[in-house]
């Protein structure tokens, strides 16, 4: 059974579209896992950029007390917006 990504059709194994909506299933799979990874990558490299950044601000620029907790905090709450995007893009799908 394959389940069709735009309706969650159920699909036999041997069926290229969606007996339901008519969407390709196969090809439009295996590309959106492709774009996904590509965006679940970059999206990991931008929160590594910035969390390093934020690092480097505190590390060397000796900033303010109030500006350390600002950057601080920001680097913090950057986890769990990456950990809901990664979600969002691997999430299983019913
Ligand atoms: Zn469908």
């Amino acid at each position: 059974m394959k389940t069709c990504p735009n309706c969650r059709e159920n699909a036999p194994d041997n069926a290229s579209v969606c007996p339901r909506c008519g969407q390709s299933i196969q090809t439009r799979s295996v590309l959106g896992l492709v774009v996904r990874i590509i965006f679940a990558v970059l999206v990991s490299l931008i929160c590594l950029g910035l969390g390093a950044f934020g690092v480097c601000a505190i590390l060397f620029s000796n900033p303010s007390p109030v500006e350390q907790a600002t950057i601080l905090l920001l680097v913090v709450l950057m986890l769990p917006v990456w950990g809901l995007i990664m979600w969002a893009l691997f999430r299983k799908k019913k």
